[in-house]
């Protein structure tokens, strides 16, 4: 399941050649994804151009002239990816891989510097979604999100204060998306892995009796970005290697250091542990019982 680097991955290897570029057409070969396609939303988007490729949390806000958004969430096997440049030097980058029944939408692109191409939605399991909406605090999607991990606002006084009163664990606390918006359940177990923090504590246990944050806490922060960011660039580097890109099925392969290894040494220099796995609201989360600590008062 494609989590923030993943979409930011996408975002970035969209970015250069969807922004300028005019929708000639769109054709949608289904009614629906997970919900139904607006309605009148070919022809909402036709003829609009593409100002921008951004992103918020895990779904992609293509800024149209007109000041509407076009919402995509790629749920567990969306993917984007290019068909037909006129340009035949760029076709390389966008191999055409995909099983094309699972092609949902396809949108004719004239682009000011890259000639004509195809953008097209691929979701296999059809868990993704779109929207589109004239502005972004009337979405239902976006309303209510917490802070962007990798943007200023997301800082240790600001968690301590969503902290203070939560028993919940810090685990659920991290993929609360009003606490902060876009951390999934991989790298909610690599941030607390990699600033030694137990999975389990209560969330207000990181946070004094005055309600300033604890060191522990100001670790998270930095682990919470530096394993995004991590991701992120190697998801850039992927781009770079045009191997994946938005061609290929697969998101990128990234080298976890607890997700998905149960009974493997844990990575941390000098820790003898090993990664266990419980199961929290549901969901496994994979920690290291020797190196990740619960904060000391
Ligand atoms: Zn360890």
């Amino acid at each position: 399941m494609p989590e923030l680097p993943e979409v930011e991955t996408v975002r970035l290897g969209l970015k250069p050649f969807v922004e300028g570029a005019r929708i000639e057409k769109v054709t949608l070969n289904r009614a629906d994804l997970r919900f139904p396609f607006p309605k009148g939303f070919a022809k909402a988007l036709t003829g609009r151009t593409i100002d921008s490729a951004g992103r918020r949390a895990k779904y992609l806000l293509f800024r149209l002239d007109n000041g509407t958004t076009l919402l995509s969430h790629l749920g567990m096997t969306g993917s984007w990816r290019f068909e037909g440049f006129s340009h035949k030097d760029e076709s390389r980058y966008y191999p055409a891989g995909e099983d094309r029944k699972h092609d949902h939408v396809a949108m004719a692109l004239d682009h000011p510097e890259h000639g004509r191409m195809t953008l097209i939605y691929n979701d296999a399991r059809r868990f993704g979604f779109m929207d589109l909406f004239a502005r972004e605090e009337d979405s239902p999607y976006l309303a209510g999100l917490g802070p962007e991990p990798l943007g200023n606002a997301f800082d240790a006084v600001g968690l301590a204060v969503s902290f203070a009163k939560r028993a919940a664990p810090v685990k659920n606390a991290l993929l609360d998306q009003r606490v902060v918006a876009g951390i999934g359940n991989i790298y909610a177990s690599e941030a607390l892995h990699r600033a030694h923090i137990l999975p389990t504590v209560p969330s207000r246990d990181l946070v004094t009796k005055a309600g300033a944050p604890r060191t522990l806490l100001e670790d998270l922060v930095g682990a919470v970005r530096t394993v995004l960011l991590e991701a992120v660039d190697a998801g850039g580097s992927t781009l770079r290697d045009f191997r994946n890109a938005e061609g290929g099925s697969g998101y990128f392969q990234h080298r976890f250091a607890v997700y998905d290894r149960e009974r493997e040494p844990c990575p941390t220099p000098l820790c003898t542990g090993t990664v266990h796995r419980i199961v929290q609201s549901g969901r496994s989360t994979f920690y290291c019982p020797v190196c990740q600590k619960r904060p000391r008062h």
